[in-house]
This record gives C-alpha cells, structure tokens and sequence, in this order.
C-alpha cells in the first residue's frame, strides 16, 4: 500500500467520499424511476468501452484514489500520466487529443483486464462514475459513431433524440450527469477550505502528482506558483492538462 496521506488530507477525502455516497444513492433512485417507466440503462459490470475516456477531475478526489493504490497501481497511473502529458503537448487541438487518448493511450491502468472490472472501484473520480448510456454499449466503443454511415447516423441521431434520458445530442444519460454536480463543488469548496486554492486537471496526472511531497506541501500552502513550478520540474504540467489556482 502506499504510504498514507497526512491527517491533514483526511477532511478532503471524506468531504469527496460523502458525495460520493450522496449521489451513489441519488443514481438508485433515478435508475429505479427510469426503469419503472420503461427506460433501460445499458450500464454493466464488465462494460469497459468508456475505461478509455479522458478523465477530469479535483485533486481531493485524486488523494482519496491514491490513497487505495498499491505502488504498482501507482507505478501504472504514473506511466500513464506521462502519456497523457505527450499527448497533449503534441495534440493540435482537442479532437486529436481526444482521439489518441482512446487509440493510442488506450484503457486506464486501472481497469483488470481478466476480469473487465475496475480495480479502484470504491474510490474511482466523479466522471467514472456518472457516464451511463441510453443506448447500447457499442455506441461508446471508439469508432462506432465516427464510423456510422448516413444512413445510421440518422438513426442515431433519431434514436438520441427520442429517448427521455438524454440532452438529444448523444447516448450518455444527462440527468445522471447533472446529479454529478454536487460532488464537483463539494470538492472545489473543500478545497477552498483547506488549501485556499483549486487543483483540477487530467486523474491520472494529478493521481501521481498526490505521491510528490514539495508538490503536496506548496499546495497545502495553498502556494500555486511554487505547485506549478514543481509539476513542471515533475514533467507533469501542461496548461491545458492541469490547473491550480
Ligand atoms: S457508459 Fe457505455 S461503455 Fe461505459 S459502462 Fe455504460 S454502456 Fe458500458
Ligand atoms: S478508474 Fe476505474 S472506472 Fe475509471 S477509467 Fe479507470 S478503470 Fe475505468
């Protein structure tokens, strides 16, 4: 295991870990209403086709993570958290950032390949949690709606459009995403509070930045410059992946 984060941490994991639990519940809720009234929610244990999303997260989330990894869970989210810096140093532009990320960088470290399960289940960020689909899983495999032809994109777009759970724009349930908020700005108030600042950025980078203490202790300063100049001495920052302040 690795080592435990100081005491003073703790008060940001449990502020996460409560909301956490909140929307958990709230997700229940929605799934038990929707499902009364017909809806169907393709979500499934073993369903990985979104393990290879970009993932957004807060620092306060990303401590509660690491601190259930082992170091080679570790190892693997560091490993990772420097793709994601190549990539978006060389990416033109969101798209190709996008893309390559699925392609290229592939299913989070996190993920068991034998058994298709996340591996840090209990303390995955906000976005693993509230991305559910409306449609079959086939449509959140990389490729499928780049792919779709005319004809199939039409479908799509009426099958989108006629289903309740969704913004009309695509598969992914909204409201489940919008109950997600309050998680968000649970995490940026802890922050505020503890810290006096805000770390938010890519989860596997900031997962592995939580392991670096001159990193740690200027953010517990709430000393941004002196935390941005560390994750840069780290090869860890990239304005567009990581932001403090
Ligand atoms: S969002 Fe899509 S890929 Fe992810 S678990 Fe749900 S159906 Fe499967
Ligand atoms: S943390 Fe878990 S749910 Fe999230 S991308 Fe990684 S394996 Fe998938």
């Amino acid at each position: 295991m690795p080592l435990p984060a100081p005491s003073s941490d703790q008060p940001l994991m449990d502020a996460v870990a409560r909301a956490y639990t909140a929307y958990g519940q709230k997700v229940g809720r929605w799934i038990d209403a929707f499902t009364r009234q017909g809806g169907t929610v393709h979500c499934r244990s073993g369903c990985v086709h979104c393990c290879d999303f970009p993932v957004r997260c807060s620092l306060a989330e990303a401590l509660l993570t690491a601190s259930q990894l082992s170091p080679e869970q570790l190892d693997a989210m560091n490993s990772r958290a420097r793709q994601v810096i190549a990539n978006a140093r060389s990416a033109s532009g969101w798209d190709e950032y996008f893309q390559r990320h699925r392609r290229e960088i592939g299913y989070c470290p996190l993920l068991s390949r034998e058994t298709g399960a996340c591996t840090a289940y209990e303390v995955r960020p906000t976005r693993c949690r509230d991305t559910f689909s409306a449609l079959p899983a086939d449509y959140c495999r990389v490729g499928t709606l780049e792919n779709l032809n005319r004809r199939e994109k039409a479908e799509y777009a009426r099958e989108v459009r006629a289903n309740p759970a969704t913004d009309g724009l695509s598969h992914y349930v909204a409201p489940l995403e919008d109950l997600s908020e309050p998680i968000w700005s649970a995490a940026s108030r802890v922050m505020q509070r503890e810290w006096g600042l805000e770390v938010w950025g890519d989860f596997w980078v900031l997962t592995t930045l939580t392991q670096d203490g001159a990193f740690m202790a200027a953010v517990r300063a709430g000393q941004a410059a002196k935390a941005t100049k560390r994750a840069k001495a780290l090869g860890l920052w990239n304005a567009e992946i990581v932001e403090i302040g």
